[in-house]
């Protein structure tokens, strides 16, 4: 079976905290009554919808798009339930679930549940994402459209970050049965840049 487990970028898309600047604006640029073709252009933040976040994000010196992280964002990939989890994620939460070297893990919670941003959306916390530091996985997606909220200083983003730990955000896992997967996820190829949106398909 082949699960797609990103956002529809539409212009309602749920963006973060509501913001209107982060909402997608679609412009027609021509179209069948003014030309032969129809084409439409698209403003929109890297950061709305399903996307993965580079260092440079967060980290003045990071990586940027840039690096070549494909080998990261292919390959097998652990669903792990944090539905029960009302507010954040945290290494108690973790240590519950089997988390080996090299993993790539996808937090399944309640995110999933809503089409409507949450102000209250679950996010992993900074001794969290330590623990995760220490495990040396390869990267964590979470169906939140941050990894974090309200933390002092980003510590979650620059902990995972500054050790080249990938980041996808905006994930929708609300029919995906927590196991193992294959995962496929393609970020646009855009150059310099600190995020990129990405379509991210399981298979098993
Ligand atoms: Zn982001």
């Amino acid at each position: 079976m082949i699960y797609d487990i990103s956002m529809r970028i539409h212009e309602d898309i749920q963006v973060y905290k509501n913001k209107e600047v982060k909402k997608p604006v679609f412009k027609n640029a021509s179209n069948h009554n003014n030309s032969s073709a129809y084409e439409t252009k698209l403003d929109m933040n890297l950061h709305t919808g399903t996307h993965v976040d580079y260092p440079f994000h967060m980290i003045p010196e990071g990586k940027t798009s840039d690096a070549e992280i494909l080998d990261k964002l292919m390959g097998s990939c652990k669903v792990l339930d944090f539905t029960n989890c009302e507010d954040s994620i945290t290494k108690a939460d973790l240590m519950k679930h089997d988390i080996l070297e090299n993993d790539f893990l996808l937090f399944k919670t309640k995110n999933s549940l809503s089409d409507e941003f949450l102000f209250d959306f679950v996010y992993l916390d900074r001794e969290g994402a330590k623990y995760l530091k220490e495990l040396k996985i390869r990267g964590v997606g979470t169906d939140g459209l941050g990894i974090e909220r309200n933390q002092e200083d980003h510590l979650t983003h620059k902990i995972l970050l500054g050790e080249d730990i990938v980041i996808i955000e905006g994930l929708r896992l609300k029919d995906i049965e927590p196991k193992s997967y294959e995962m496929i996820c393609l970020p646009l190829k855009i150059q310099g840049v600190e995020a990129s949106p990405a379509r991210v398909i399981l298979k098993d």
